[in-house]
């Protein structure tokens, strides 16, 4: 997918501006960011990116509870504590799928890892050859090596694990993988006061952009991607995309597309008072009315329209932006 000039300075100036420090407070690697260590840092992220999902009021309270309970210093609750104990600190505690038990599992197998390997790194790099064009396949080995804790004592014998395989979703499914890549993210690419910049020897190139809806809309409306789903090919073509614009690192957009919807400050449809401050408004491709409805006569106004017709029709329609 070419991207032309105006697009990258667009691009470029849109990210450079972006005011990142004053979203902090309302994305998760708040959480990493606080511990002044590397290990605790590196096990609140992998935490806190796994909770990612859901409304960002409610993942941001929940994660708050579970780190609460795990004090001042993650890692050596991780180490020193029984998945018993866990249970009983998270007595009452749900994020929507995810019950004390998957928290309580993903802090046993970070705890093997540990008492193992040392770092969540290390164990990360375990196999890898480094030469690799994504991480997909490292993440796959990762997964495998944290789900290595046997579930009966913590689920009891016969428990279903359907919550489980949300929290830990497996690396090698198609989905987009939004939850690891943003762990990833945080974890390589420099401290730029967003990312945490803990990994060595991970290349930002190598990075894949953490694809969730608002950023999957985004990046269509701005023509990174033509596939219609949210899928992992759909956030490889948006990564390289912006790698025409980065080669480097193309995933630095990230946290400014993310934002642009997770605080509001773009509707998902053009409106005139938003859009003319916003530096994306010369290529972005996004409605003039809200997704979900749709203009039925100039007599009868808005009404709504099926979710699926309206976004085949959003996803159909041809490009205007300043590529075209
Ligand atoms: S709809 Fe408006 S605010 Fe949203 S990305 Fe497009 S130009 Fe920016």
């Amino acid at each position: 997918m070419s991207l032309c000039a105006p697009f990258e300075t667009i691009l470029t100036r849109f990210a450079r501006r972006f005011p990142a420090g004053e979203r902090l407070a309302s994305d998760p690697v708040q959480f990493p960011r606080r511990y002044a260590g590397a290990a605790d840092r590196e096990a609140a992220a992998l935490l806190a990116a796994l909770l990612a999902y859901g409304r960002v009021g409610s993942l941001l309270a929940k994660t708050e509870e579970v780190l609460g309970v795990l004090g001042p210093h993650p890692s050596r609750w991780i180490r020193t504590s029984t998945p018993r104990r866990t249970l009983q600190a998270l007595s009452g505690w749900r994020h929507r799928w995810t019950t004390p038990h998957d928290i309580a599992y993903l802090l046993e197998g970070i705890r093997g890892i540990l008492n193992e390997e040392g770092s969540l790194e290390r164990a990360f790099k375990r196999g890898w050859s480094g030469h690799e064009a994504n991480l997909r396949s490292p993440l796959i080995r990762f997964h495998r090596r944290l789900r290595d804790v046997d579930p009966r004592p913590i689920y009891g014998r016969g428990a279903g694990l359907r919550t489980l395989e949300f929290l830990l979703a497996d690396p090698g499914r198609g989905s987009p993988l939004k939850r690891w890549n943003l762990f990833l993210r945080w974890v390589v690419r420099p401290d730029d006061g967003v990312d945490l910049g803990l990994w060595r020897g991970v290349l930002t190139r190598q990075l894949t952009i953490p694809l969730d809806t608002h950023v999957h809309r985004i990046a269509f409306a701005l023509g990174l991607t033509r596939r219609t789903s949210p899928s992992w090919e759909t956030a490889e073509e948006v990564t390289e995309s912006l790698a025409r614009v980065d080669p480097g690192d193309p995933v630095r957009f990230d946290f400014a597309l993310a934002h642009l919807g997770i605080s509001g400050a773009c509707k998902g449809y053009q409106v005139p008072a938003i859009c003319r401050r916003c530096d994306l408004a010369a290529i972005c491709t996004l409605p003039a009315r809200p997704l979900g409805l749709e203009e039925k006569s100039p007599r009868r106004g808005l009404a709504p329209v099926g979710a699926r017709r309206q976004r085949r029709r959003f996803f159909l329609k041809p490009l205007t932006n300043a590529c075209a």
